[in-house]
């Protein structure tokens, strides 16, 4: 019976609730055992300490690790159903005796019941975290052991493209891991033997729609959602006072989120970092579209900055520095607006249910037909239709696109991201 467990990881973003949902209950409902690992990567490396004794102290967790979940946490006050919870709690429906405390256990297996309703809710309520501790090796080798003593060796990770590096390098290293716990005795040689290789498939969760070889991640349309309704929002006010907004988007090197709200909301001038604007300097190129748009009677201006956004000698454009020129250039009454974290939060609109739930079940068939010579990979959605990549190419992709723009090697980036752009 194949164990396998679901963890979320890196930025939260919607719709990860309804991977894990998913994950779980196809798992079940194809006759796996169904485990969920709390708070990221951070989680394997803590595992079930009061299962096996105190954790093997780990010299390379800093101070400022995330915070270990607590026991009034979310989670805790979850309905656990007929996972291991319901089953110490004897299904008496008295949640408030111990052991049902989750605070030193990371690993917890799941049932049907236990993510009931959590389609519709935000976030991620297994917890995520960036896990300094899963990048040494010695936390690698203590998620390997955590792992191994509760019998799995099949995980969904949903995160972005860190996350699912982070997937790659633990399936790679897995076999040498798994030969230093045999020598070292923490575990036996029949444990070596069965839990020889490790099946990983990851699910991309993440606002920016960033990574490669997948047209969309889970996330990004909540996000779209969330962006448009404060335009709306601001649009009100705007056209009240006919007034400017600078509105400022996140979406890291990725200007999909501004683009496409752009459009959504009928902004009147867009920055991405993708297209810098270059025909003429954009102060002038800005100033003369908004001029016009207002000649026409236009009350309202809108001009959208991603978080990315720069100009054509590859600097940030930034949102204080557009105000100040339709202030001064145009007299408009401007104001800037920082989305900031809201774009990120709230209940998942139907796309990012539909998406986590056709691809959890993708993502479970993967893992299930996983053997040592199929690659790990990644669900994705290219042209409708979901599909598996191999998670290594998607984040080789990934991170050549985002190292060409750290080193503002503009033409690279984009002909990496969209090859006809080099034509
Ligand atoms: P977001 O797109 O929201 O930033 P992400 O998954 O890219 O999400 P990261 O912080 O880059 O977020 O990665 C999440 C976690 O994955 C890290 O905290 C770390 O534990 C693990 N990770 C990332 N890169 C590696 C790596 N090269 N080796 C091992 N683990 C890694």
């Amino acid at each position: 019976k194949l164990k396998l467990a679901v963890l979320t990881s890196g930025g939260d973003s919607a719709g990860m609730n309804a991977a894990v949902r998913t994950v779980v209950k196809a798992g079940i409902i194809r006759g796996c055992e169904t485990w969920i690992v709390r708070e990221g990567y951070e989680g394997l490396v803590l595992g079930n300490q009061e299962h096996h004794g105190p954790p093997e102290p780990l010299a390379d967790i800093p101070d400022n690790v995330p915070a270990r979940i607590s026991d009034d946490s979310l989670i805790n006050n979850l309905r656990f159903g007929d996972g291991e919870l319901l089953r110490d709690g004897q299904g008496d429906g008295d949640f408030s005796d111990e052991p049902r405390s989750l605070r030193n256990r990371y690993i917890v297996r799941v049932g049907w019941d236990d993510v009931r309703g959590w389609m519709s809710e935000g976030g991620t309520l297994i917890g995520t975290a960036r896990s300094a501790a899963f990048r040494t090796r010695e936390g690698r080798l203590a998620a390997t052991y955590n792992l191994i003593k509760e019998g799995i060796d099949a995980i969904v990770v949903c995160g972005g493209d860190g996350s699912l590096t982070g997937a790659d390098r633990l399936r790679s290293e897995w076999p040498d891991l798994i030969e230093e716990l045999r020598n070292e005795g923490r575990i036996t040689p029949e444990q070596a033997e069965t839990y020889g290789h490790l099946k990983i498939v990851g699910l991309v969760g993440s606002i920016d729609n960033d990574m490669a070889l997948t047209d969309l991640t889970i996330g990004a349309p909540t996000a779209l959602h969330r962006i448009c309704e404060s335009i709306d929002n601001i649009n009100s006010t705007a056209s009240s006072h006919s007034r400017a907004f600078v509105v400022e988007v996140m979406g890291r090197h990725c200007g999909w989120l501004a683009l496409l709200a752009g459009v959504s909301a009928g902004a009147d001038f867009i920055f991405i970092p993708e297209r810098p604007p270059k025909a003429m300097p954009w102060e002038d190129e800005m100033c003369e579209v908004v001029r016009k748009h207002r000649e026409v009677g236009k009350r309202k201006t809108i001009v959208i900055v991603a978080e990315g956004a720069i100009d054509s000698e590859l600097n940030p454009i930034k949102a204080d520095y557009v105000k100040d020129i339709l202030t001064e250039r145009l007299g408009l009454d401007t104001r800037v607006t920082t989305l900031g974290h809201t774009q990120r939060g709230g209940r998942p609109c139907a796309y990012d249910r539909i998406l986590p739930t056709l691809q959890g079940v993708e993502a479970v068939d993967a893992l299930l037909e996983a053997n040592p010579n199929t690659p790990s990979y990644m669900i994705g959605i290219n042209e409708n239709k979901i599909v598996r990549v191999p998670l290594v190419d998607a984040v080789r992709k990934t991170q050549e696109v985002a190292k060409a723009i750290e080193e503002k090697n503009f033409a690279k980036a984009m002909s990496l991201r969209d090859p006809e752009f080099a034509e």
